[in-house]
């Protein structure tokens, strides 16, 4: 088995330290891996119950593709290893998985739970997703109802990632009041669509709030039509 390379530790330390930061990965919330190997598959994913504002070096542990540790260091993954495990086997170009709980997530998540996907249309930063060229599109972030048993999640998970009947795969999924999971072909790509998601997030949360229902050429016409009263 060759030694991880040291680089990938600090980058997932320092992602940690700022996914913290920026609130999204608060006390002991959230998991972090990345692929190390293909065939088999076998990740470095976090501990189990560390803080991510100081995940030591090692703070880390190898598992296989059922999310066992391999690694005989004796350490305990994340208890939502098997999702990652799950997103790897399913997504062969993957290379990191980063999951978050931030506030926007957790709200938005649990109100659209019912509908099964939070839509996401029209803004510009949605060009930051992997393979979007134009704001004049829609993403759909799916939402699976939580669950603390991770084997009845990953069965769920499996139909929004298998590719089955041409269904595009999307750019990560959230728990419901729970957080997001994304990915990237790198550990960088994954760190920018957390940062890209949870923009998009945030943004559709505070538009619904400033109008949960009307859309932005309803709101102008109604204006329009006030003015002239
Ligand atoms: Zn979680």
């Amino acid at each position: 088995m060759p030694p991880i390379d040291t680089a990938t530790i600090d980058r997932l330390r320092a992602i940690g330290r700022e996914f913290h930061g920026r609130g999204w990965s608060l006390g002991t919330s959230s998991n972090y891996s990345v692929v190390v190997g293909r065939a088999p598959l076998e990740l470095l994913i976090t501990v189990s119950g560390k803080d991510k504002s100081a995940l030591a070096p090692e703070d880390f542990v190898r598992v296989d593709a059922a999310g066992r540790p391999c690694d005989g260091s004796g350490r305990k993954s994340s208890a939502e290893t098997l999702l990652h495990c799950t997103i790897a086997e399913l997504l062969p170009g993957v290379g990191a998985i980063l999951h978050t709980h931030s506030v926007a997530a957790t709200l938005l998540s649990g109100a659209d739970e019912a509908s099964g996907a939070v839509r996401i249309a029209g803004y510009e930063m949605l060009k930051g997703l992997e393979g979007i060229t134009t704001h004049d599109t829609v993403v759909e972030i799916p939402v699976l109802p939580n669950s603390q048993d991770m084997t009845a999640l990953a069965v769920g998970l499996r139909p929004l990632l298998d590719g089955a009947a041409g269904r595009p795969r999307p750019h990560g999924f959230l728990l419901a009041r729970h957080g997001l999971y994304t990915w990237g072909a790198s550990l960088e790509e994954a760190r920018r669509h957390v940062e890209i998601l949870e923009f998009l997030f945030d943004v559709t949360l505070r538009a619904r709030d400033v109008a949960p229902t009307a859309p932005p050429a309803r709101r102008a016409a109604a204006m329009a039509a006030q003015a002239q009263q």
